[in-house]
């Protein structure tokens, strides 16, 4: 093992439900009152990244409580002429506290790229966010074996120009592309692997310190039965959920299993 099981104490757990576009404000709200006692007794940190207009309710929701709130993306530019779009200052005196940028589903379907995502995270940062930074390979990818080429140039892009004294405010996910939606999961024993590659590119790019401490989830179809074996592992400091973030139950099980997964640090 590269870097050995002794720096998992170094890093925070995050569990962050990605309830893309799902939820009404009002079932938002009913799904945040769900989900607060459940968690309430969390170690690890809670986030539940919501739609643009759950942002404002949830904020109020959670006001008080150990529960984050997460935007899915925020545009690169300070202000200006891109009807649609959202800065990251409008999100950051809302009162949220952190966004996904480059999930899969923005890159395949929305354009996103490396250059984009890296504009993006530095706006982000720039505005006083924790930035959720998703990176994954797709199917062929992976079968054509070329899982680390494509996450060592997504990792090198998508940072590209962040210096070490932002890191504390970043947060890797891995998400294997086939994995997201499709109930297919990747083994835990995947997950370390391409977790564990991913610490290694942020040595190379910041030393072993902050490589360290950066926070690695795993993200593609975790839920409550597979995530106590997926969080058990030493590069896997949290998830990234989805479809089971939008069952407080599910979520709060998973939750409670990364703070099992913990507990021996
Ligand atoms: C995601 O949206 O980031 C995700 C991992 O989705 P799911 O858990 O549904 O696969």
């Amino acid at each position: 093992m590269l870097l050995d099981a002794l720096t998992r104490d170094m890093r925070k757990t995050v569990i962050a439900g990605n309830w893309k576009m799902n939820k009404t404000p009002a079932e938002a709200t009913a799904l945040i009152e769900e989900i607060k006692p459940l968690v309430a007794d969390a170690k690890c940190e809670v986030v539940a990244c919501v739609p643009y207009v759950d942002l404002g309710i949830a904020i109020e929701a959670t006001r008080d409580t150990n529960v984050k709130i997460g935007a899915q993306n925020c545009h690169w530019a300070e202000n200006g002429a891109f009807t649609g779009e959202i800065s990251a200052a409008m999100l950051k005196e809302l009162g949220v506290d952190y966004v996904v940028i480059g999930h899969s589903e923005r890159r395949q379907y929305f354009g996103e790229t490396d250059e984009t995502v890296n504009k993006r995270v530095k706006a982000a940062l720039a505005a006083g966010l924790k930035v959720i930074v998703c990176v994954g390979e797709l199917l062929w990818e992976r079968e054509c074996n070329i899982t680390n080429e494509v996450i060592a140039r997504q990792i090198k892009l998508d940072l590209w120009g962040i210096p070490a004294t932002d890191m504390a405010n970043v947060i890797i996910a891995y998400e294997p592309v086939w994995a997201i939606g499709t109930g297919k999961t990747a083994t835990a024993d995947q997950a370390e692997e391409v977790c564990e590659f991913i610490r290694m590119c942020l040595k190379g790019l910041y030393g072993l310190e902050v490589a360290s401490s950066v926070t690695i989830q795993y993200g593609g179809s975790m839920n409550d039965q597979n995530a106590a074996e997926l969080l058990a592992k030493t590069n896997v400091d949290g998830g990234l959920i989805g479809g089971a973030s939008l069952v407080a139950e599910k979520f709060a099980a998973i939750v409670k299993a990364a703070d099992a997964s913990t507990a021996s640090y």
